[in-house]
Formats: structure tokens, sequence, C-alpha cells
């Protein structure tokens, strides 16, 4: 499979501060952006480094055209971009700072996106990953948003369906609801779009809690957008699960010609920017069954984009065993995190426990 890369992805310079907020005198040693550059360095390390390094051949990747932006966004939105960059440090929205080598990191970000759809659709691989940022899937027709600037993924299904692909589907499990995809095809029939997120709660005016099941698309594209809303530490099996109950079976109805994976890793056990606590092993059987999925019904057209995945080591790791998963090498790296066992009764048999254990002890206790 092909792997595609810019240069240019390390250039969009987030700063630093708490977490996404930005400095504050209260602390004294700041922490970089979440999205910075050292967390895909070290995906791209652990691509280059790691025992799956002799499956992947990596290709250089391109700026997108002011043409292939407007596939999915609005000419005017592209020009308020362009000029929040050269007039930076700006702020696109309070956790989306931007600096002027963001506009070339922007355009490098789609550019390399749609080179590895391209491939894909020429024939030239079946499966490519775009390991790209600034990520894409918040970010709408005419508005940025969680650290996105251009839609990435929307772009690529957008282009696809341009070069004669009837259907598309997207299929997101970045940890976050893929809203920006979701609202570039909220009325179309031919785009099926399919994010797994954690009910996380709003996040402020600019990134409202969106991805309930009820969001279903408008006119002859309503039930086409499918929101699977899992509760906080849902884990690897809850994914799977969420996968053979309803990606399978829609997507198998659906009939896609391509498949693009919204391919974020902050659903992992160790991200500090979600709560789902998937392992190595849950992103393996992701990656697998998003496999058998492109075999079954798009002649294995596979398109992995890179989005989210904050825990800055782990998350590379995660990426790894995605890819274990795309090839069917089996596991070729152990977690060295080990593992979080499913444990789903909230904590009631551990109450239950200590009641037990103290009841005897304390008058009117028991369990
Ligand atoms: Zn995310």
């Amino acid at each position: 499979m092909r792997v595609y890369w810019h240069d240019e992805a390390l250039a969009h310079d987030t700063g630093a501060g708490m977490f996404d907020q930005g400095p504050t005198p209260l602390i004294e040693v700041p922490e970089l952006h979440p999205e910075n550059s050292e967390r895909i360095r070290n995906i791209r390390s652990m691509l280059r480094k790691g025992p799956i390094v002799s499956h992947l051949e990596w290709h250089d990747g391109r700026y997108a055209t002011r043409e292939e932006l407007e596939l999915v966004h609005a000419p005017a939105y592209i020009d308020s971009i362009e000029a929040a960059c050269a007039g930076s440090p700006g702020i696109l929205t309070q956790a989306t700072p931007v600096v002027p080598a963001s506009w070339g990191a922007a355009l490098g970000s789609a550019g390399t996106a749609l080179s590895a759809t391209e491939a894909v659709l020429a024939g030239d691989c079946d499966v490519a990953y775009a390991l790209v940022r600034p990520p894409g899937h918040h970010a709408q027709p005419a508005q940025a948003d969680g650290y996105c600037l251009f839609s990435n993924a929307a772009l690529c299904a957008e282009l696809a369906r341009r070069r004669g692909i009837e259907r598309v589907a997207v299929v997101d499990w970045d940890v976050h609801h893929g809203n920006g995809t979701q609202e570039c095809f909220w009325t179309r029939p031919d785009v099926a779009t399919i994010s797994f997120h954690m009910r996380h709660g709003s996040w402020g005016p600019h990134h409202p809690q969106t991805g309930a099941p009820d969001e279903l698309g408008d006119g002859d594209g309503r039930g086409r957008n499918v929101n699977i809303e899992l509760p906080v530490g849902t884990g690897d099996e809850g994914y799977r699960r969420a996968w053979a109950r309803v990606v399978e079976p829609l997507l198998a109805a659906f009939d896609p010609g391509l498949l693009v994976i919204a391919c974020g890793q902050d659903a992992s056990q160790y991200d500090p920017n979600g709560r789902m606590c998937v392992s190595m092993a849950g992103f393996r059987d992701l990656g697998a069954a998003a496999r058998r999925l492109a075999d079954a019904h798009c002649n294995g057209r596979l398109v992995l984009m890179q989005e989210g995945g904050y825990g800055r080591t782990y998350s590379a790791y995660c990426m790894h065993a995605t890819l274990e998963g795309v090839l069917g090498t089996g596991p070729l790296l152990d977690d060295p995190l080990a593992y979080l066992p499913d444990d789903r009764d909230r904590g009631d048999a551990a109450i239950a426990a200590v009641l037990a254990a103290v009841g005897p002890y304390w008058s009117g206790i028991s369990a």
C-alpha cells in the first residue's frame, strides 16, 4: 500500500499553552497545542522504522488547487482562510490558531489527500493512507472548526464522484463527530457518511455537540448520514459491535465504489482529547474491518485519511496497528501500554465489594 506525505505538514505552528486554550499566566510550563507537528512526526517514524515498513511505499503529496478546494468549500470561505493566515498569528476559532505557514500546510494537507485518492482511483494501488495535517473532518463548507481548515475526506469523496464513482462511503472513527463531512453531504444520496464518536458535550459556541442519531440528512440525502454516538469508555468491543451491527449492513446495502476512512487515533486509551479506551487491538480490528468492506464492495478501493490523535507516542502505535489490520499481517507490534479490560459495571461491583467488606464493622451498612 501507499503512504502519502507532504513536508508542509510540519510548518503549521499551533503554539503552546494550556492544552488547546493558549497561554495563561496560571501555568508556568505550557504544553504544545494538542494538534502539533510532533504527533505526526512520530506516526511517520513509526511507519518508517516499525515492522510494517516493508509493506509501505512512500509517495510525495502536492498542494491542492483553488478549483479543488471549491469542490466542497465556498469561494469566500477559502479567501477568508488565506487572509487569516496572512494576517497571523490569527485565530479561526478559539482552539484553531494559524500562522503564515498554515496556508501552505492546509493546501498541502488537502492536495496530499487528493493525491492518495487519485492513486486509488487510477488503479495505481488499492489502498492509500494520507498522513496529513492539519486535519479536516470538522471543516464545513464555510466554517473552520476544531483544528480543521479544509475538509480533506469530503474533498476526496467529491473528487471520486466527479471521476465517475457512483457512490462513496466515508466512515469516520476519529473520537469526535465528523460534523464537517456531515454538513458537506447533508442532502446527498450518493455519499454516505457514518461517524463513530464519543458523546462529549459542547465545547462552546464554535464547537457545539452534534452527532446525535437523529441527524439523518435532508431531502434525497435523508438516512444517508449516520451517527454512532457512543458513551465514554466504550472500548474495543463496543467499536467492534458498532461496526458489525451498523456499518457492515448499511454499507452492504449502499454498495459504495470507494471507502474513505477518516482515520483518527484519538479514541485510544491514552488520548488527552478522548475517553474511549480503544487499544491497539481495537484499531487493528477496525483496520481489518475497513479492508474487508473495501474488498467486498469497492474492488478493494480504500483511502485512509489522517485526522486527530493526540497521544503523541501512543497514536503512532495505534496507526501501526491499524495498518496491520488493513494489510492482514496479524499483530506485528506489542501494545507497550498494556490493555485496559472492558469493565462495564461502572464501579457497581467494586462499590458492593467495599460495602460487603466494611459492612460488619459499621451499623446499618451493607452491600
Ligand atoms: Zn478528533
